[in-house]
């Protein structure tokens, strides 16, 4: 099971009920961060996140409501005791940024691996999210932006009969479930040989902030859940989210559809969309599935047997 809570929808500046830009997701007790605004340390705390246990920040652009809230978290993570190594992912300028934050907060405990600007699928070097990949896609913003997708990978259950079948002796059976090559008795054994079916696994798309793109369905295809900025909730306001490089409900319901998604969850409000709500029906006349941001809301997504 994953765990998941917005802990900020708001766009541009922080309110007072709406923190700004932040995901957190808790897998099997380590946690990723999806994008640091103001105050999201605040909402962590409410929601006792715990900070210790930070593997992985990811940021998707360096406007100050996607990343000012690092410098106090870097520091709070830092009085958690956390000594492993913290990676930190974000598009060209991340490790200046970094850099820049260090001279606030000199004295952390733990190193702090930076990914500047990924390419592709890739995987983190770490012994908690090894089951982890991670995905970017480049989007079109007022400056370079990143869009995300995790997929958390679901080892494949053990069968028996498939190990007799295979004449895999006992005493080999839990390590080869466990994914490691043994040679026995000069016989090569592997863990195909006792693993059956693949099991599917859990995909969370984050696209924020961006003007709706052909490569996004494609992208966020087949996501359990997809969360995406929808800064502006009028149709009316289409020209705004051109000129500002965001979007309207109506065009985020729209990428959710073509990806074929199974849940939606809008967010990245403008401070000027006082009641997300009024306009929910643009996005689920599109989209039904479709779930409005509030600061703090929780989701839990389940592996399926
Ligand atoms: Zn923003
Ligand atoms: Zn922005």
């Amino acid at each position: 099971m994953i765990d998941l809570v917005l802990l900020g929808c708001g766009g541009n500046v922080p309110m007072p009920n709406r923190y700004l830009s932040s995901l957190f997701i808790n897998y099997q007790g380590r946690k990723i961060l999806i994008d640091c605004g103001e105050g999201t340390q605040v909402s962590m705390k409410i929601k006792n996140c715990g900070f210790k246990n930070i593997d992985l920040i990811c940021i998707t652009h360096l406007h100050g409501d996607h990343i000012i809230g690092l410098i106090g978290l870097l520091s709070t993570i830092g009085n958690s005791s956390r000594t492993e190594d913290l990676t930190i992912i974000g598009p060209v300028g991340i490790l200046k940024i970094i850099n820049a934050i260090r001279v606030l907060v000199p004295y952390l405990p733990y190193n702090i691996n930076i990914i500047e600007n990924p390419r592709g699928n890739f995987s983190i070097i770490n012994k908690y999210l090894k089951d982890l990949e991670i995905s970017t896609l480049e989007l079109e913003h007022s400056t370079e932006c990143i869009g995300y997708s995790f997929y958390f990978r679901r080892k494949s259950k053990f069968n028996i009969e498939k190990a007799i079948n295979n004449n895999v002796p006992k005493v080999l059976w839990q390590k080869l479930q466990s994914g490691q090559n043994i040679i026995y008795n000069e016989t090569k054994y592997t863990p195909d040989m006792v693993l059956g079916d693949n099991r599917k696994g859990i995909k969370v798309s984050f696209i924020t902030d961006t003007r709706p793109l052909s490569s996004i369905p494609d992208f966020i295809k087949d996501s359990d859940l997809f969360v995406c900025e929808a800064m502006y909730g009028d149709d009316l306001e289409i020209s705004k989210a051109i000129k500002n490089k965001h979007m309207t409900f109506r065009e985020a319901a729209n990428l959710a559809k073509l990806g074929n998604v199974n849940k939606l969850l809008l967010t990245h409000f403008s401070p000027s969309l006082e009641d997300p709500y009024f306009y929910k029906n643009n996005a689920t006349s599109i989209f039904e599935n479709t779930i409005i941001g509030e600061d703090r809301l929780e989701l839990k997504l389940n592996f399926l047997d």
